[in-house]
């Protein structure tokens, strides 16, 4: 049989739909003019541009000028890590071990710059411990900004950012949310959400990639990273990439418009994924909180196989070779032989068996996951602990 490729990697990247390619193809023809320029071409440009802005904001239950265009989640993180440093006298980040290397690898570079840096605990499974965050704000008084990410990118963990949200407001701390892993697959409302930043990237919710949001809320006032010219009200020069843009708010009302009947979809897949697993490979240990509907995302499960350890770097590459696209944890990380920093942050190492990420999407099909499922069981047999 001629299988056809199974692609259950979506937490890496998701495919473009066909109305968004379609709807970038036609602007890129037609509105070629620069948003800063005062002639027809460039008023019409700018249009599309604050057009997008507005159709996001009121997705989000934001302000338009709330919402600032950048290149990728990692830059809306830099960014407002960086500058909340910079341009708001914070000199304390609480933030967690299991961040995405964007968040990780600033905090690191704002410690290098002797800024305090507190890591909250976890409880089992890598469930953030909100007694902890509470504990940790309340011991200082220095301007605190906590960093916390909506859904784990490795394991699907789901923070209370509503709790979060309370818990920093009544201790006058900031929060920054990184949302990639969420935008666009949950329900977000930054009206209600005591969120102070937010981090989103298009290529996860169907858009192009090289292109995401920042949301800064309107009484913070945060400088460029990048300086130059005026644009998004001085707060990211370079020219507006509209293509990218516009893209980008076609997905998210294309995702935002089916958010109900994908996620039902989503999570029937996931608990179908879950049992058959179950069922076909019992010795199989599920990571982080996917067990849990109500503390987990809906598209992302991540366990541990039971195979040899010395198997761990054949088994993305004997899943590649039936056709099953998965990966052991965040793409960036991918190059890496070593076991996730995220699972050796949860577990002892000595209970940590090889392990694969799997994430779906309402494309996906049951009989892909028989296939995956039936794919696995013949390697486990082949390679037993
Ligand atoms: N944050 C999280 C949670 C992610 O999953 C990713 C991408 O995998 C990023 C940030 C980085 O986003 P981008 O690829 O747009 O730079």
């Amino acid at each position: 049989m001629n299988q056809e490729p199974i692609y259950l990697d979506h937490a890496a990247t998701t495919f473009p739909y066909p109305e968004v390619i379609e709807s970038m193809k036609d602007q890129l023809k037609t509105v070629y003019g620069n948003p800063s320029s005062s002639h027809a071409l460039g008023r019409k440009s700018k249009a599309m541009v604050e057009n997008a802005r507005k159709s996001i904001a009121q997705m989000m239950g934001c302000q338009a000028k709330e919402i600032i265009f950048t290149s990728c989640g990692t830059e809306s993180d830099a960014w407002i890590l960086q500058s909340a440093v910079r341009d708001l006298g914070v000199n304390r980040i609480i933030t967690s071990s299991i961040e995405h290397q964007a968040v990780l690898a600033n905090v690191e570079v704002l410690e290098g710059q002797s800024i305090q840096i507190d890591y909250v605990n976890y409880l089992e499974n890598g469930e953030i411990s909100l007694d902890h965050l509470e504990r940790l704000l309340a011991k200082s008084k220095e301007k605190t900004l906590v960093s916390l990410m909506h859904v784990n990118n490795e394991i699907g963990n789901l923070t209370p950012i509503d709790q979060v949200g309370d818990i920093c407001h009544n201790y006058q701390a900031l929060f920054h949310c990184d949302a990639v892993q969420s935008v666009g697959k949950l329900p977000i409302d930054l009206k209600e959400t005591k969120v102070d930043f937010l981090a989103a990237s298009a290529h996860k919710f169907h858009g192009p990639k090289g292109i995401g949001f920042a949301f800064v809320r309107d009484k913070h006032q945060l400088k460029p990273l990048i300086s130059g010219g005026e644009q998004e009200r001085g707060k990211r020069a370079g020219t507006e990439n509209i293509t990218l843009i516009t893209g980008m708010a076609k997905a998210l009302s294309i995702k935002f418009n089916n958010l109900k009947a994908d996620r039902k979809k989503v999570l029937q897949l996931k608990h179908y994924f879950i049992e058959q697993l179950r069922q076909e490979i019992p010795q199989v240990v599920f990571n982080g909180t996917c067990l849990d509907d109500t503390k987990s995302a809906d598209h992302i499960v991540n366990i541990r196989i039971p195979v040899k350890e010395t198997r761990e770097g054949m088994l993305l590459f004997q899943m590649d070779l039936k056709g099953i696209m998965c990966s052991r944890g965040s793409a960036c990380q991918s190059g890496a032989q070593t076991t996730s920093y995220v699972l050796k942050e949860i577990y002892s190492l000595e209970n940590l068996m090889p392990n694969l990420r799997f994430s779906f999407d309402a494309s996906n099909s049951k009989e892909e996951l028989d296939y995956c499922v039936d794919h696995l069981k013949k390697i486990v047999a082949k390679n037993p602990v």
